[in-house]
């Protein structure tokens, strides 16, 4: 990815945007929780002028990730779809004041700085938007599972139907 780096106070100010794609395979904490490194992240990043004058930016990542399910521990494709709006603070106390002025949840307040790298920004995102415990809708071990016994007559069943006869 080439490495964008943008003055973030600046960025919202002049209403900047930046859009790209990016393989998994260059996130390097985005890899440590995927089962391999295959597919990319299309992302944008919009800044613009949020509540009370704050300058804000809109990040949104989509893409396709490889994790492993927590209940059959098998690879699946997890698809990644989720914006953010963040708000910057010049530092930790403006941030903190921010956050109680907006009285917000939807919006994260963060401290921006001059020189921020847009993949990191990107990345984080991408990271949040990961699901704390991964795991199929319905496993595929299961559903074969649930097939099996759906379609199996019970004893008790095949019994009465001799009996009839
Ligand atoms: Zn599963």
């Amino acid at each position: 990815m080439n490495a964008i780096v943008i003055d973030a106070f600046e960025f919202c100010r002049s209403n900047g945007s930046h859009e790209g794609v990016t393989p998994v395979a260059e996130m390097t904490r985005l890899t440590k929780d995927c089962a391999d490194t295959s597919g990319t992240i299309t992302w944008k990043v919009e800044g613009g002028t949020g509540k009370m004058g704050f300058p804000q930016m809109k990040l949104s990542v989509a893409g396709t990730v490889q994790l492993v399910c927590q209940r059959c521990l098998t690879p699946y494709a997890h698809t990644i779809d989720s914006s953010t709006l963040l708000m910057l603070g010049k530092d930790d106390q403006q941030a903190d004041e921010i956050e109680e002025m907006i009285d917000d949840e939807t919006i994260d307040v963060i401290v921006g700085s001059r020189s921020m790298a847009v993949a990191d920004l990107v990345e984080d995102e991408a990271l949040l938007a990961l699901p704390h415990t991964p795991k199929h809708d319905v496993c595929p071990d299961s559903a074969l599972l649930d097939k099996a016994k759906s379609e199996k007559i019970s004893p008790f069943d095949a019994l009465k139907g001799l009996k009839s006869e």
